[in-house]
């Protein structure tokens, strides 16, 4: 009997192994577009990180001298209540006040010039000898004052250039339009300027390090390497958050200018250039350069330090492709699982579906092999009643039918119900030390007694000193007798069959059964299958051999259970050889009697 194939089932398998494939393409194209979006984001993120530090610490030196700068009031008289007051001010509330270690104030006392130190105790400028940072700028001081008293407005940018430790700015009275030529706005005219020194170590060892953790040393997420190097001096490394950090603005993921004029609107500043690069291009200030016009340098375009940053990973690029690789390997992963999952899945309904087969036609051959006997019992058991049957003769043989009949109904019923008990976990009756001679010759004795009058010829080579196995003696027997009464049902014309027994020495001790017969053999097609339930062989089911195919599968049942293992080896026209190997009991276990009738009998 056939049942319909899961047709459904299949075209779906075929469909989804069909788009498998397409989804691959689709989901590596897309791993493509989302590492490229992942990269954007992170340039963009860097970018915006490294303008931020800037601002960051701009704002900061641009709050120290739009606070501390001093005006034209304060510088004539050395002093003012206004000043102290800033001054006061911008320590409480600036987040570095050590950022400033002295003010000084450079004016005119006739054409001379005069160099004057605020003094935070006294907040007064005490007159201060000129320093050798400042000195050093004090012809550059002299030159601004003789334009100044020549009527020529300062010069903003008279070079004061990369010194990292000053920020100089001209009193506040000279603020104005600064129109080239043109005189400074402001009513009053007086000379000077605002020296802020500034703690470049302290720049070094706490402002610096503190905006590279804020902004790129981060514990979860993206984390780079940073370096601060002087503009004019790329050899001359600020900072360093790591030892592998670049200081090369080719290696980087992204540079950034900063210290610059956004410190404080009347800052002199040096002549920096650059601007953001990233990954190393050009800068904007670079190629207005190149464009030959006379544009003036954006904000972000000039300052006297350059951040330098890269991706801890080596380089942005990197990070992204290795991000990239870890998506495909997921992905990939997830298709490849599901691939499994329908292939498993299609071979599980073709073993489901090729069990319900078998099982469908188990019921078949079990109503047919029940049938037949009951029809024989019936219709004899008529005759008899009715009268029909005469003779004594007549009537004994009618009962010997009625027995046959009786015995194969009843091994057939023992069967199923052995299987049933094995299938639902039943396990093995009572297990002792049992001997091998034993179980063989009692199993031997039952098929000869049902082979009746066709007569068998039994080979037997059995040593009469076998060690005793462990295990249910039944159970054994019926596993024997199974195999013997195949080499019957199976083994040709003949009627031979051989049983062997044999202990082997081998990593464990064990006892082989063998049984074999001169018939036809099994086709190969069919040997991988013998052993499971309700499987018939396409030779007993062509010769319509009685049988319901479990015969094989209990025999493998019983030995498992035993710790054991059953094989065959079979050629065609060359007989059939099926090994029951079970394992050899312990030494001083006393053997069990093993009943001719006993528990199962078990026949297929
Ligand atoms: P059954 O004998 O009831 O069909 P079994 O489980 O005992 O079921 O055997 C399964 C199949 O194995 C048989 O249908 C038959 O095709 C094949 N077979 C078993 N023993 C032999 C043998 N000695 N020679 C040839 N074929 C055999």
């Amino acid at each position: 009997m056939k049942l319909p194939r899961p047709s459904g089932l299949t075209l779906l398998t075929a469909i989804l192994l069909i788009l498998l494939p397409a989804l691959a393409v689709l989901q590596y194209r897309w791993v493509g577009q989302v590492s490229d979006a992942e990269r954007e984001r992170m340039q963009r993120n860097l970018r915006n990180a490294a303008l931020q530090f800037r601002e960051a610490f701009d704002v900061e030196v641009g709050r120290a001298v739009l606070s501390l700068q001093v005006g034209p009031v304060t510088a004539r008289d050395g002093a003012s209540e206004q000043y102290a007051d800033r001054y006061e001010a911008w320590v409480d509330t600036s987040e570095h006040p050590r950022l400033v270690s002295d003010i000084f104030v450079v004016d005119a006392v006739g054409p001379d010039l005069r160099l004057r130190r605020f003094d935070p105790e006294s907040h007064v400028f005490e007159p201060a000898a000129w320093p050798e940072a400042i000195a050093r700028w004090r012809l550059d001081f002299d030159r601004q004052l003789r334009d100044f008293n020549a009527g020529h407005p300062v010069d903003r940018r008279f070079g004061l250039t990369d010194e990292e430790s000053l920020v100089i700015s001209p009193l506040r009275n000279l603020i104005g339009p600064g129109r080239p030529g043109a005189r400074p706005a402001s009513i009053t005219q007086v000379f000077g300027f605002t020296i802020l020194q500034l703690d470049v170590r302290y720049m070094r060892d706490e402002i610096l390090p503190a905006l590279a953790r804020r902004y790129f040393i981060h514990q979860d997420g993206d984390n780079y390497r940073v370096a601060v190097v002087s503009t004019s001096d790329p050899s001359r490394v600020l900072y360093r958050s790591d030892p592998d950090a670049p200081t090369d603005p080719a290696s980087a993921d992204a540079s950034q200018l900063f210290f610059g004029p956004r410190a404080g609107p009347r800052l002199f500043f040096g002549r920096g250039g650059g601007g953001v690069r990233l990954g190393g291009q050009a800068g904007p200030l670079d190629e207005r350069r190149r464009g030959g016009g006379d544009v003036p340098p954006r904000d972000e375009d000039v300052g006297r330090w350059r951040l330098i940053v890269q991706h801890a990973s080596g380089s942005l690029e990197t990070a992204v492709a290795s991000a990239r690789r870890r998506n495909l390997a997921i992905s990939f992963g997830v298709l490849l699982l599901l691939s499994v999952s329908v292939g498993l899945l299609a071979a599980a309904s073709r073993r489901a579906h090729r069990l319900a087969e078998q099982q469908m036609e188990f019921v078949a051959g079990v109503t047919h092999e029940l049938r037949t006997p009951v029809a024989v019992i019936r219709s004899a058991a008529e005759n008899l009643s009715h009268g029909v049957v005469g003779s004594a003769d007549r009537v004994k043989r009618y009962g010997t039918v009625i027995e046959a009949e009786a015995r194969r109904l009843g091994e057939m019923i023992e069967s199923v119900l052995h299987y049933a008990g094995l299938e639902s976990g039943g396990g093995l009756g009572n297990t002792a030390p049992v001997s091998p001679l034993d179980i063989v010759t009692a199993a031997v004795d039952t098929a000869i007694a049902a082979a009746g009058a066709g007569g068998l010829t039994v080979q037997r080579d059995i040593p009469p000193d076998l060690p005793n196995v462990i295990g249910d003696a039944g159970a054994l027997r019926s596993a024997v007798q199974n195999l013997l009464a195949n080499a019957v049902k199976y083994g040709g014309p003949d009627r031979w069959v051989g049983v062997r027994a044999e202990h082997v020495h081998g990593r464990r001790p064990e006892i082989c059964i063998t049984v074999s017969d001169h018939g036809p053999g099994i086709p190969p097609a069919d040997l991988p299958h013998i052993f499971e339930p309700f499987y018939r062989g396409s030779d007993a089911v062509a010769g319509q051999i009685h049988g319901n195919g479990l015969g094989l599968s209990l025999v493998k049942r019983i030995a498992e259970a035993h710790g054991g293992r059953v094989a065959v080896s079979s050629k065609p026209n060359a007989g059939t050889t099926f090994t029951l190997t079970l394992p050899v009991a312990p030494p001083q276990s006393r053997p069990s009697p093993v009943a001719s009738g006993a528990s199962v009998a078990a026949h297929s």
